[in-house]
């Protein structure tokens, strides 16, 4: 469809769905026609589920897990054991370990793994927030969480380079995770062992 045809508040909407991850721009005319067609309450609500989503979550300060209060309740949770921490890519994936329940200590959310391909570098990740938190707190073990996949991979080596010098003992969740699956979408079982059967780097 040629641009020039489009009123301007569609395009705009194409546009902003086309910087979503995954969203082609086929799938972003898709989305906005079908909004389009929708009724007006439902895109209303649509619109105010999106600006309360912004303005009642945000990351927590001390692990970058999205959260409505801060700190985040696993932050504030005293039973949690202080000395274990948890690096995960995403916030999903702090979801993933908690229903396993195999594990109770502190968690770090990177948001993003290192994909040179995609142009996302340490400085893309809340590496240097980590930095700073290892320098405050110290850890008994750090379990490198990232998931099986290439970038999970690679960032698991970057974080073991930057953090390998400190005696904290490092930890990656055990083979047997599908290699290039997410862990979010792990089943339960599956991760619980993973995490279980952590293995010393
Ligand atoms: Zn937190």
């Amino acid at each position: 469809m040629a641009r020039h045809v489009l009123p301007q508040p569609v395009q705009r909407l194409i546009d902003e769905f086309a910087r979503l991850p995954g969203v082609g721009p086929k799938s972003a005319s898709r989305l906005t026609f079908y909004l389009l067609r929708m009724p007006e309450e439902q895109t209303l609500d649509l619109a105010a589920a999106l600006a309360d989503m912004k303005a009642r979550t945000r990351f927590c300060s001390i692990c970058f897990n999205i959260t409505e209060e801060n700190p985040c309740l696993v932050c504030q949770d005293d039973t949690r054991d202080p000395r274990l921490l948890c690096i995960v890519e995403e916030p999903l994936d702090v979801l993933a370990i908690e229903r396993s329940r195999a594990y109770n200590g502190r968690y770090h959310v990177l948001h993003g793994a290192i994909s040179p391909v995609e142009g996302i570098g340490p400085e893309d990740l809340k590496v240097a927030e980590l930095m700073r938190r290892l320098e405050e707190t110290s850890f008994d073990e750090i379990i490198l969480a990232t998931n099986p996949t290439l970038e999970g991979e690679s960032t698991a080596m970057y974080l073991q380079r930057r953090i390998g010098s400190t005696n904290t003992k490092l930890t990656r969740l055990a083979r047997g995770l599908p290699v290039g699956g997410d862990l979010e979408y792990t089943d339960e079982i599956t991760l619980s062992r993973a995490v279980e059967g952590r293995q010393a780097l």
